[in-house]
C-alpha cells in the first residue's frame, strides 16, 4: 500500500487588517473594515489550502494592535498578505460613490521587492481575469496620495513606508479589495459570492508568484 503524502512546502501569512479596538473603515452601511477583512481572509485561507498551500492567520482575533507583532508572529512564512477594504480621503467621502476597484502595494524597503512585486502582479492579473479592475486613484496626486504604480496595469503601487511590508521579512503584499465606502461596492463587496471570487483570485495570483519562485 502506497500512502499519498502531500508536501505542504510552502506558507503564507494571511494578516487580517486593523483590530477590534480600532476597526478600520466604516463602510457606507455602517460595517467596520475589520469584519471584512476577517470574512475575505477566512476565504482566503480556504482558497490557499485548496491549493495545497499552508496558512498561518495573523490577527483573527482582533487583539493585534502593534503592527510589528504581525510580521514577527509571520516569521518563517514564504509570504506575508495583509488583507483589507479601501476608503478615499475624507474631503471625497460625499462623492465616495464615484470610487471603486481594488488597489495592491507593495514596499521598496521591503527586502524581496522583486517577489512582492511578482506576487502583487500575479493576484492583480488573477483579479482582473475574475472580472474586478484596479481602482487607480492613489496614484492620484489630487484623489489618492501619489503613490506611483509598480505595476499599473495590474493596479499595483508602491507604498514604501506601508509598515507591514516594511518590516516584514518576507515578500509582502497589502490587498485593499475595494473602496467600502462607495454604497454599490459596499454591497457587493458583503456578497458571499463576490467574497469567494476575489478571495480564489488572491489565492490563485499566490500560487502563480510563488511556484514561479526560484
Ligand atoms: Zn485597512
Amino acid at each position: 500500500m502506497t500512502i499519498a503524502i502531500t508536501a505542504l512546502s510552502q506558507e503564507v501569512a494571511v494578516d487580517v487588517g486593523h483590530y477590534a479596538a480600532e476597526p478600520g473603515v466604516i463602510s457606507a452601511s455602517g460595517v467596520p473594515e475589520f469584519e471584512f477583512n476577517l470574512a475575505l481572509a477566512l476565504d482566503v485561507k480556504a482558497e490557499l489550502e485548496k491549493l495545497q498551500i499552508k496558512v498561518r492567520m495573523i490577527g483573527e482575533r482582533g487583539d493585534y494592535a502593534v503592527l510589528l507583532e504581525r510580521t514577527r508572529a509571520a516569521r518563517g512564512a514564504d509570504l506575508f498578505v495583509s488583507i483589507h477594504h479601501d476608503s478615499v480621503k475624507e474631503r471625497l467621502l460625499p462623492e465616495a460613490d464615484r470610487f471603486s476597484g481594488f488597489s495592491l502595494f507593495i514596499s521598496k524597503a521591503n527586502p524581496k521587492v522583486e517577489q512582492s512585486l511578482a506576487c502583487a502582479g500575479a493576484i492583480g492579473a488573477r483579479l482582473r481575469g475574475a472580472g474586478f479592475a484596479p481602482s487607480r486613484y492613489h496614484a492620484d496626486a489630487a484623489l489618492g496620495e501619489s503613490r506611483p504604480f509598480a505595476d499599473e496595469a495590474n493596479g499595483v503601487h508602491y507604498y514604501d513606508n506601508l509598515a507591514v511590508a516594511r518590516s516584514a521579512p518576507m515578500a509582502s503584499v497589502l490587498v485593499e479589495a475595494g473602496v467600502i465606502v462607495n454604497r454599490e461596492e459596499d454591497r457587493r463587496m458583503l456578497d458571499p459570492a463576490v467574497r469567494r471570487s476575489i478571495a480564489a483570485a488572491v489565492a490563485g495570483g499566490v500560487r502563480d508568484c510563488l511556484g514561479n519562485a526560484p
